[in-house]
């Protein structure tokens, strides 16, 4: 024990050393070029290697050597490799690092002859990050099949965050207006819908760590000490500033960085950092890299969703050390911005000013991540999966982002830019004028009545709700707030939260939806028992519910106390069969009697419906209609099982259309049995918030549409537009067509009618 301290301790006494001469060498006022070959001699020196190397990459996409000890010095400046090509492109596509006793086994090996490295066995390769980027690769090599240690690679990622900021000083003296300056179109995943242009804003892009190295061990240990302290104070108060806490969405995210902060083992490797003889803000940097390298090759999810809650907590631990206010949106609140980050965590994408971001850009990131869900109920347009973000963008660039798409113009051309900033201020202009009809009733011209509600999931989805002019909330997803949480809140919790959404409509209906996880809804806390090789037709939403009652009983029981002396409506998902529906309401009526028992004063009334998800149930309407106060329809996942076409397949989407004869005359005949069984039904798929889709299931007879608050007033400029009875009439003829699609058709009546708007765009409008 004492001699390991010991050995421990001289070890990092002499990586002092190293990087007190590595800054030496740094602060020289000679040639770079110079600065680097000593650099690479005195690291090649420090770890015993013949070789060691610096690549350094000014676009982005291609790695050049700069500077060598061992390889052949003719190489330098001529070998080069993509980002994602050899072992060091492998590095820098990662940003992790590489060690290999046989670097010449590994599939990634491209062999450069004129380096010479032909002869060397052993490799070790990290990255060399700043603000988030990856500027180049430190590499060293043996010539002997050399297991490099876990100290090597600290070491080795020690000095990368040194040489960080000289490698940043050279590429930007040689970039000036090069290629860079170029326009690009970048292509991602759309994990949000909207247009958004704006100035590219790194997230936390202002912490850029210029004191590296430090001589003082204790006095950074003490800062970060305080630091971390100032974070929880900071989270604490957060967290005591919400007004009846438990009801909030960020409330168990803020929690959770308690639990973080309060985190031994993370704690230790910052601390072992700064022993090394690295800046505490240096420190907690180079343990991100570390956990965010080793936590990209983790396949389990929840373990990997953990990994935006680190980033987030570090960044705010960086920004107290580095003396900013530890608030993302530090200093002025970003005004036109894209906000671009590798990943972004839930809070971190609250504590942004929402009316100064036009749109988020993420290098990685997840459709059904936090932020993500978040993002969509602030209705901010989304692009992630898109790893060039972080090399191909400067700071102020003007950034486009299509989250229809998932295309991101960089630097666009004055007149495409010009192009989408009309097409936008149409669409705000229109928004404008949609929001004046948010008090007028939704009566088509020629007189028919219809209720327009709205989809939610999040309590900062209500304001959004009362704004569209919703009737009432037709579906309340509430896996969504499930989501968002961290544990499994209980029937306090969940209690809470119902009461909360019911106070806040007042008047207005709300139909809760029991948990609908499973699918692509996944929990973080909830074991699944495995993976899926079809989830969304695998063990979810009511299938689930039945298999662990207590889950389905402890939400019931909350949405029954939420709604003491209230309205209460429940629905619930995924109904293949009769008997599930009914075993399901015998939970509610158990549920019911409880509370009754217990004296709790009941719901004012109780409608339950059922969800019309699952084609199987096409066939039980009858008997359905008999037990149920209404029904939904919900149009994604119905015909996704109809059309057996993935709905969170972009490949497929816009292949089968919703508006096709096949589609439209199951929705007419299930609008046709409902009338006559007299159960009032609703579509609460997407296809509602579209105003040609919507307008088809108002002349199969839908007279109820539930959708995203965003979409609610151009569906109810359509109503107001349109003359639904002559549509109507032609529906049965136009439904006799055996193929194609009736888009085109219903297009026309609609602007036969005089509408212009939302009906030009194709299925994904
Ligand atoms: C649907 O399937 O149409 C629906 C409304 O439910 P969700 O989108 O939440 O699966
Ligand atoms: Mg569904």
């Amino acid at each position: 024990m004492e001699s390991g301290s010991r050995l421990e301790s001289e070890s990092w006494v002499a990586t002092r050393e190293l990087l007190r001469r590595l800054r030496e060498i740094m602060q020289d006022a000679g040639a770079i070029q110079e600065r680097l070959n000593q650099i690479v001699g005195l690291i090649a020196d420090y770890l015993s290697a013949e070789v060691c190397s610096i690549y350094a990459s000014a676009d982005g996409a291609v790695l050049e050597l700069r500077a060598t000890k061992g390889l052949r010095p003719e190489a330098v400046r001529r070998t080069r490799l993509r980002v994602g090509e050899g072992l060091v492109g492998d590095i820098a596509a990662h940003a992790r690092p590489l060690a290999l006793a046989e670097a010449q086994a590994h599939p990634n090996f491209a062999y450069r002859p004129e380096t010479g490295e032909e002869i060397y066995h052993s490799f070790l390769g990290v990255p060399v990050l700043r603000g988030g980027k990856v500027l180049g690769v430190l590499v060293v090599q043996n010539v002997v099949s050399r297991s490099y240690s876990n100290a090597d690679v600290e070491i080795c990622e020690t000095v990368a965050m040194v040489l960080a900021e000289l490698i940043d000083r050279v590429l930007d003296a040689e970039l000036g207006g090069g290629p860079e300056a170029m326009p690009l179109r970048l292509l991602g995943t759309a994990f949000n819908s909207g247009i958004g242009i704006g100035a590219a804003r790194f997230h936390h892009k202002g912490i850029v760590i210029t004191r590296v190295v430090a001589d003082d061990a204790g006095r950074e240990s003490d800062r970060l000490r305080d630091a971390l302290a100032a974070v929880e104070r900071r989270v604490s108060r957060r967290l005591a500033d919400r007004e009846g806490g438990a009801g909030r969405d960020d409330h168990e995210i803020l929690e959770t960085y308690l639990m973080l902060v309060g985190d031994r083992g993370w704690r230790t490797r910052i601390e072992d950092a700064i022993s090394g003889g690295l800046s505490a803000e240096a420190a907690v940097q180079k343990v991100q890299n570390d956990t965010r390298a080793r936590m990209l090759n983790v396949k389990d999810r929840y373990l990997r969703e953990r990994l935006s809650d680190f980033e987030d907590l570090t960044s705010r631990l960086l920004a107290e050390l580095v003396g900013e206010d530890g608030r993302a949106a530090n200093g002025e609140a970003p005004r036109d911005a894209v906000l671009i980050a590798r990943d972004l965590g839930p809070a971190e994408l609250l504590d942004y000013d929402r009316h100064g971001l036009r749109a988020v850009l993420l290098a990685e990131g997840s459709p059904t991540a936090h932020a993500t869900i978040v993002a969509r109920a602030l209705d901010i347009p989304i692009v992630g999966h898109c790893p060039e973000a972080l090399t191909q963008i400067q700071d102020g660039d003007c950034v486009i982002v299509n989250g229809d798409l998932g295309q991101v113009l960089v630097r666009p051309d004055e007149s495409v830019r010009r192009e989408f900033a009309d097409n936008l201020a149409a669409r705000a202009q229109q928004s404008a004028r949609f929001l004046e009809l948010r008090h007028l009733p939704a009566v088509s011209k020629d007189g028919i009545e219809v209720s327009l509600q709205a989809n939610a999931g999040l309590l900062i989805d209500l304001p959004h709700v009362r704004d569209s002019g919703a009737e009432g909330i037709g579906l309340y997803r509430t896996e969504v707030a499930f989501m968002v949480r961290e544990k499994l809140p209980d029937v306090a919790a969940q209690t809470a939260l119902y009461a909360r959404v019911l106070d806040e409509m007042g008047d207005l209906p709300v139909v809760f939806r029991t948990l609908d996880i499973g699918g692509d809804k996944l929990l973080p806390y909830f074991d699944l028992e495995g993976e899926e090789a079809n989830p969304a037709m695998g063990w979810r939403a009511i299938r689930i519910a039945l298999d662990r009652p207590e889950l389905l009983r402890d939400q019931l029981r909350a949405m029954i106390r939420a709604a003491a002396g209230k309205d209460l409506a429940v629905v619930f998902p995924m109904i293949a069969e009769i008997a599930e529906f009914d075993a399901a309401r015998a939970i509610l009526d158990e549920a019911l009697a409880d509370a009754a028992r217990a004296g709790d004063a009941p719901p004012r009334a109780l409608s339950v419906g059922a969800m019309l998800e699952v084609p199987a149930l096409l066939w039980q309407l009858p008997a359905l209609f008999a037990r149920i106060d209404f029904l939904s329809v919900g149009s994604n996942d119905l015909f996704q099982f109809v059309f057996a076409s993935d709905r969170a397949n972009p490949r497929l989407s816009g292949r089968y259309d919703a508006l096709s004869p096949v589609a439209l005359r199951l929705l007419r005949q299930v609008a046709e049995q409902a009338a006559a069984a007299g159960v009032p039904v609703t579509l609460c798929g997407e296809m509602a918030g579209r105003p040609l889709e919507a307008l088809a299931a108002l002349a199969c007879g839908f007279r109820r549409l539930s959708m995203a608050p965003a979409k609610l007033p151009l569906v109810k400029a359509m109503v107001r537009a349109v003359d639904l009875a002559a549509l109507q009439a032609r529906l049965p003829e136009l439904l006799e067509a055996e193929a194609g699609s009736l888009r085109a058709a219903i297009a026309r009546h609609a602007r036969d009618c005089g509408l212009t708007c939302g009906i030009n765009c194709g299925s994904e409008t």
